[in-house]
C-alpha cells in the first residue's frame, strides 16, 4: 500500500510548481474523477506536466519539499482512499501522450492510452499487443504493472523505458534489464515513466483485427464492463484463479455498501451504487478472510491500494 508520510505541507510549493509554464497545477482536485472506480478523495496538490522535461523539474521541487508523491496514469488499477492523497499527485495521462513509429518499433509517451496504441499497431500490421485489446489505462501504467491478457504481456515487447527517479534525476533502462514477471516490474516500482520504445513483429492487419474483435467480444461477454471497476482485484494464485475460488466460497453477489462481488465475474468488485473506498476495502478483506479459511489460499491484491485506510476503514 502507498501511504503518505505525515506532516508535509504544500504551503509555498504549489506556487513554485504553478510557475512552471509546462504544467497544470491545482490543489484539492477530486481523484475519483480520474479513476475507473469513480472512487477517491482529493489530491492535495495536483500536477499535470505537459513535457518530459517538466516532469524532471517538477519532481525536483516535490522531492526537495519532501512531499509524498503518487504517480497516476489512467487510474484503472487503483483504489484511492476516501481521504485522498495528502501530497502530490503527478498525472501522466493525456497531458503527456503521443507516439512515433519507425519500421517495426514505436517510441511512445507514457500517458498514451494503451488501447489507442494497440489499435495503431494493428492498423500498421504490427503484431505483439493485439491480445491486449480492451485493457484500459496508459502505457506507463501498463509497463509498471506488466499488464497482459490472453498470453501477451507488454514486457515482452519492451525495448527500453525512460523517465525519472523520484528525485528528478533521469532514468533509462533496457527492457532486458527489467525483470518483468506476472503483473510486476520491480525496476519500475519507484520511478516515473515518461516514455518507452516497444518492438513488434510484422504481420497483416486483417488477422490482427480479427483477433482484436474476438477478444473485445470475449471481454464483453465475461466481464462486468457495465459497472465501474478496477478489473481483477486479485492476482491469480499459483495454479488457480481468484474468481473461481471466490465463486466457490459462495461470495458472488456479496455486498458491502455500494460495492459488490460481481455476479458476472467473481474476480471483480464493482461499484454498483456510490461505493466508498472503505466499502471496497472491507469487501477485499472479507473475501481474503473467507477464501483463506475455506481453501487456505492467501489472495494477493493486484489493485494498488493508495492512501490512508487505517483509521476510518477498520474491518467491521
Ligand atoms: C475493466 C478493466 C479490465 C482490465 N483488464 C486487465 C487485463 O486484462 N490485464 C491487465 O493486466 N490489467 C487489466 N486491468 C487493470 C489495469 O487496466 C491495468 O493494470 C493498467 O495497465 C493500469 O494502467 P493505468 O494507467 O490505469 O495505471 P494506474 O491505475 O493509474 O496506476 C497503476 C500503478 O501504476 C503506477 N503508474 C501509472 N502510471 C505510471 C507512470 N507513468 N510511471 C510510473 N508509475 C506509473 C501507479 O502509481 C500505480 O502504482 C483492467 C482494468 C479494468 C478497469
Amino acid at each position: 500500500m502507498d501511504s503518505e508520510a505525515p506532516g508535509n505541507s504544500i504551503k509555498g510549493i504549489d506556487a513554485v510548481l504553478a510557475a512552471d509554464v509546462e504544467a497544470d497545477v491545482s490543489t484539492d482536485r477530486v481523484i475519483a474523477d480520474y479513476t475507473s472506480y469513480g472512487i477517491g478523495g482529493p489530491g492535495k496538490l495536483w500536477v499535470a506536466p505537459k513535457t518530459e522535461a517538466a516532469v524532471g523539474r517538477l519532481l525536483k521541487h516535490i522531492h526537495t519539499a519532501r512531499l509524498p508523491l503518487f504517480v497516476l496514469g489512467g487510474g484503472t488499477n487503483v483504489l484511492i482512499s476516501d481521504r485522498g492523497w495528502n501530497g502530490a499527485v503527478l498525472l501522466i495521462a493525456d497531458n503527456l501522450s503521443g507516439w512515433h513509429f519507425k519500421d517495426s518499433q514505436v517510441a511512445v509517451q507514457a500517458g498514451t492510452l494503451l488501447m489507442d496504441l494497440v489499435q495503431a499497431t494493428v492498423d500498421r500490421g504490427l503484431a505483439g499487443l493485439e491480445s491486449m485489446a480492451g485493457i484500459p489505462g496508459t502505457v506507463g501504467g501498463a509497463l509498471r504493472m506488466n499488464a497482459g491478457a490472453f498470453g501477451q504481456e507488454i514486457g515482452t515487447a519492451t525495448v527500453a523505458v525512460s523517465g525519472f527517479h523520484r528525485n528528478g534525476d533521469p532514468f533509462i533502462t533496457t527492457g532486458a534489464d527489467i525483470d518483468f514477471g506476472y503483473r510486476s516490474a520491480p525496476e519500475l516500482e519507484n520511478v516515473v515513466i515518461t516514455s518507452a520504445t516497444l518492438r513488434f513483429r510484422q504481420d497483416r492487419t486483417k488477422p490482427l483485427q480479427r483477433r482484436v474483435d474476438e477478444i473485445l467480444s470475449r471481454r464483453a461477454a465475461r466481464q462486468p464492463l457495465e459497472y465501474p471497476s478496477c478489473g481483477s482485484v486479485f492476482k491469480r494464485p499459483p495454479g488457480d484463479y481468484a474468481g473461481r475460488l471466490i465463486e466457490a466460497a459462495g461470495l458472488k453477489g456479496t455486498r458491502i455498501g455500494g460495492a459488490e462481488v460481481s455476479t458476472k465475474h467473481a474476480g471483480y468488485i464493482v461499484n454498483t451504487d456510490r461505493a466508498t473506498a472503505c466499502d471496497v476495502y472491507r469487501l477485499i478483506d472479507r473475501i481474503r478472510a473467507v477464501v483463506s479459511e475455506r481453501f487456505g489460499v492467501q489472495l494477493e491484491t493486484e489493485v494498488k491500494i493508495i492512501g490512508d485506510f487505517s483509521s476510518d476503514c477498520t474491518v467491521g
